[in-house]
């Protein structure tokens, strides 16, 4: 298999996942679908979808939205005021979010639309990543290259057998966050002080 068709392959697998979990007809299932408005999905089918991710591509999937883990890393009225998102938020979405349109970022956005926002490319996003930094793990003790182990969500070594935890979906959007401050210049203690 080349890469290139394996993508193809977990993005078909991927895309009968959600409509499966949406309970929805696979060609309803686009990449741009909103997964609230436009597929019906509720917080409840999120969980379900997720956790059949998990299963059959082997992976982490992060437990919190970009949202929950930016205010929890900044502090809450950094990123929300009033139920509307600051624009600290805006911009974080906007890097770290880049399916979503930039003409849905305005001003006024609230908690509510932004979760309106979030598309079936954006789950793929994740687990995309998820998928290409578990084969990019090498073995701890000895280099040699990792597979999913036969009855834990872990990894073994093809080489010595140690096993490895799977990348965490969190600890990605935990470093997501952490470059996005680099890149911004901005720090949350600074970010306290300012106000
Ligand atoms: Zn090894």
């Amino acid at each position: 298999l080349t890469k290139q068709s394996q993508e193809a392959t977990e993005r078909k697998i991927f895309l009968g996942i959600v409509a499966r979990a949406l309970d929805r007809k696979r060609e309803e299932v686009r990449m741009s679908s909103r997964l609230f408005s436009e597929l019906g999905s509720e917080s409840l089918d999120l969980l379900d979808l997720a956790f059949s991710l998990e299963m059959e591509f082997r992976i982490s999937m992060p437990r919190t939205d970009l949202l929950v883990r930016a205010y929890e890393f900044f502090g809450e009225e950094a990123v929300i005021q009033d139920g509307v998102i600051t624009e600290l938020g805006l911009r974080l979405i906007g890097k770290l979010m880049p399916e979503v349109d930039r003409a849905d970022l305005g001003p006024s956005l609230t908690v509510i639309g932004f979760r309106d926002l979030i598309r079936v490319d954006s789950l793929y996003r994740v687990v995309r990543r998820l998928l290409d930094a578990k084969r990019a793990t090498a073995c701890l003790h000895c280099g040699g290259k990792m597979v999913d182990a036969a009855d834990e969500p872990e990894l073994v070594c093809t080489v010595c057998g140690k096993t490895a935890p799977l990348p965490s979906g969190e600890a990605l959007l935990a470093s997501d966050l952490e470059e996005a401050v680099k890149e911004f210049g901005i720090s949350p203690q600074r970010n306290d002080r300012g106000r």
